[in-house]
């Protein structure tokens, strides 16, 4: 693809990131949306807080952009060690040695936050075990024969991992998370909750028609509604003496070639490669993705979760699978087996 894509929920640049920073909220309290998630986390952060211990190790999974990263923050900000976080991601720790630094500079109660904790490789996964059961490392010193291993001690510090792929993860490091979350796609109303505190901070004026139509194509992401948000405010200065209105959101979402259903020019060629190509499925996702030309992870990340959550495909055993909704979406004409096929044994997503 030439054009960045508008409604992806992965991370942009970092100046996108630094703007962002100001949008996001910073207490439970202010947090909008995965109500049961927040209140189960609540409950363990005063638990932890009243025994005056560190929390449990926390893992999050959803789809990018829900607010894993945000959430982490967040933890940090209440348990009253914002400046006690330290951020890496799995593939960034490459040797040992890293993320021994990291490990031993860690006070008690800080965050050790890991993105993208499922890429870790094997050999620092299990590096990491016995930090986060016994808060203690092995650490092999090169030189001499074999080397020379060293048993520290560390801070009882708290790993907050977040994953898009839960199912990427080994059961034994799943297992030593004590507390595990998994983030949802957001409904319109909590989006829009979440644009009007955005526009707010960000000091533009909007139409309550607007704000909704908006939420309604925001993808369920929190990371999309706010990127669609500055656009609109950009095209609101240029075209609209600044105020965001109903007909400044049709146009520039029409700019941005996103549909009535918030589909972008990439889930809509997945579905017509799906549908045109593999005559609807039960396609493979490496076929799908060589005929799209686009790399496995981003179908699998940024655009199938979605998909499959307003039912336009379903996961066989087989395959993937086109649902009826999917070719009426695109004004196709729906084949008789279609039901047939998506009724075939499903695998679940995560
Ligand atoms: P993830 O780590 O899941 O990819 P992030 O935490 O980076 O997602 O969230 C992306 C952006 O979306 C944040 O910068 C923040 O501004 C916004 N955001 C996420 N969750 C919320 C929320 N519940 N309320 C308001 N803004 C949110």
């Amino acid at each position: 693809m030439t054009r960045e894509r508008i409604i992806s929920g992965e991370q942009r640049d970092e100046r996108e990131e630094q703007s962002n920073w100001a949008l996001r909220p910073r207490s439970l309290d202010e947090w909008v949306g995965q109500r049961a998630t927040i209140e189960q986390l609540k409950i363990a952060l005063d638990a932890a807080k009243q025994r005056g211990e560190p929390l449990e190790h926390v893992l999050m999974d959803g789809p990018p952009g829900l607010g894993k990263t945000t959430l982490a923050h967040v933890i940090a900000e209440e348990l009253g060690v914002a400046d006690g976080i330290r951020v890496t991601s799995g593939p960034a720790i490459v040797k040992q040695g890293e993320l021994m630094s990291t490990l031993t500079n860690l006070r008690e109660g800080d965050i050790l936050f890991v993105d993208e904790i499922h890429r870790l490789n094997k050999v620092v996964e299990e590096f990491l075990y016995p930090a986060m059961e016994d808060f203690r490392v092995d650490y092999t010193i090169e030189g001499g024969v074999g080397g020379r291993t060293v048993n520290f001690k560390l801070a009882r510090f708290t790993l907050i991992g977040a994953t898009t792929r839960a199912g990427m993860l080994t059961a034994a490091m799943r297992d030593r998370f004590g507390l595990r979350y998994h983030l949802d796609f957001y409904d319109p109303p909590e989006l829009e909750e979440i644009i009007r505190r955005s526009a707010a901070r960000l000091g533009v004026e909007y139409d309550e028609d607007a704000l909704h139509a908006i939420a309604e194509r925001a993808r369920g992401t929190p990371r999309v509604a706010n990127r669609l948000l500055k656009r609109m405010r950009d095209y609101a200065q240029v075209r609209a003496q600044g105020r965001i209105t109903k007909i400044v959101v049709d146009q520039a979402l029409k700019i941005e070639e996103i549909d009535h259903a918030g589909l972008d020019r990439l889930d809509r060629s997945y579905l017509a490669a799906l549908i045109e190509t593999y005559k609807g499925g039960p396609a493979g996702i490496e076929a799908i993705a060589a005929t799209m030309g686009q790399a496995r992870d981003t179908l699998e990340d940024m655009v199938e979760p979605f998909l499959l959550q307003r039912r336009l495909i379903t996961r066989t055993r087989q395959g993937r699978c086109a649902t009826r909704a999917a070719y009426e979406h695109l004004g196709l004409t729906v084949p008789t087996d279609v039901e047939k096929k998506n009724s075939d044994d499903q695998e679940s997503l995560f």
